[in-house]
């Protein structure tokens, strides 16, 4: 049987090598531009948001009222009780007076500033207040306040869509967890899980006055994670639905890992007390989990003003 590949043209190999070289210049040309945009992009975002923080430093010092031992000497004396405990590095906190029940902290370099937003020192009683402020003491302890930006930035990198949307689900997720770390942060600061988890409970309803709403609180909030879709939704969130962060607090409670950090952080205060498993309820605060007969009266009776002297100072 007479077999010839003769009759292929001079050149069809040689263009053939030629093709497949430039596709694999090619590929490492565009990877390179890719890592290449891929760094201008970050230290881009890098900048604009150490921009961004500076201006927000500036509007701050301008509208804020720090909290300090002269201006606001109660408060001033909680911020200081956490910082001791919780030993966070420098941290400058201050009140806004805005229609917020909430808090954060931001910065890059020292000192990071911790924000409070003025309805928190109404609702809160001060062992709440100090759940919140050592929550976010948490923040700045564990490196949060300046990852956030930076992973943040990193998250944001332009990608195809789909993998887009995994980075977003991933930051989110890390954004979560550094959520429980805080919390954890927060019941060393108050020292009582009934505390932290009444201050968690008031976030989602602060008009709460009584134990019957902060039970109806509680159960609403417990049927939330029931809903599929509020599962799902809550992998795009940064905070974990309220009634997690709840149960990993009561779960962490009882572990003696938090018995010996709570000693530990106690004695930066001089207090030397053994660490209950789950503390007992203080007589002005009613336990938010067992119920009770009768509804107590609560610290919230009491009007801010008189909780909260400086309050009236302001004007
Ligand atoms: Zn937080």
């Amino acid at each position: 049987m007479f077999r010839s590949r003769r009759y292929r043209v001079d050149n069809e190999q040689l263009v053939l090598v030629l093709t497949i070289g430039l596709v694999g210049v090619v590929i490492v040309l565009s990877s390179t531009v890719t890592f290449c945009v891929s760094g201008l992009f970050i230290l881009g975002m890098f900048v604009i948001s150490a921009l961004l923080i500076r201006a927000h430093h500036r509007e701050l010092m301008g509208s804020a009222l720090p909290v300090d031992e002269v201006r606001t000497p109660e408060l001033a004396q909680l911020v200081e009780g956490c910082e001791l405990k919780l030993q966070p590095g420098p941290v400058e906190t201050y009140v806004v007076d805005k229609d917020v029940m909430n808090a954060y902290t931001f910065g890059l370099g020292n000192p990071k500033a911790l924000v409070l937003y003025a309805p928190l020192t109404q609702v809160m009683t001060p062992g709440e207040l100090q759940f919140i402020i050592g929550h976010e003491m948490g923040h700045v302890a564990l490196g949060h306040t300046w990852l956030n930006t930076i992973v943040g930035g990193l998250a944001g990198i332009p990608a195809p869509f789909g993998a887009a949307v995994v980075l977003y689900a991933a930051f989110r997720w890390w954004n979560r967890m550094c959520e429980f770390s805080a919390d954890r942060a927060g019941l060393l600061a108050c020292g009582d899980l009934n505390l932290a988890v009444s201050a968690l409970v008031k976030l989602a309803a602060p008009e709460i006055r009584n134990q019957y709403d902060f039970e109806r609180v509680l159960a609403a909030l417990d049927a939330q994670d029931d809903a599929v879709s509020n599962r799902i939704a809550e992998a795009f969130q940064t905070h974990p639905m309220l009634i997690r962060r709840i149960d990993r607090l009561r779960e962490y409670a009882q572990t003696e890992e938090y018995r010996a950090l709570q000693m530990g952080v106690n004695r930066n205060v001089g207090e030397d007390r053994p660490v209950q498993a789950t503390s007992a309820p203080a007589p002005t605060e009613a336990p938010p989990s067992a119920p009770v007969e009768q509804p107590a009266p609560t610290e919230s009776d009491i009007p801010p003003e008189e909780r909260w002297p400086w309050l009236k100072k302001r004007e």
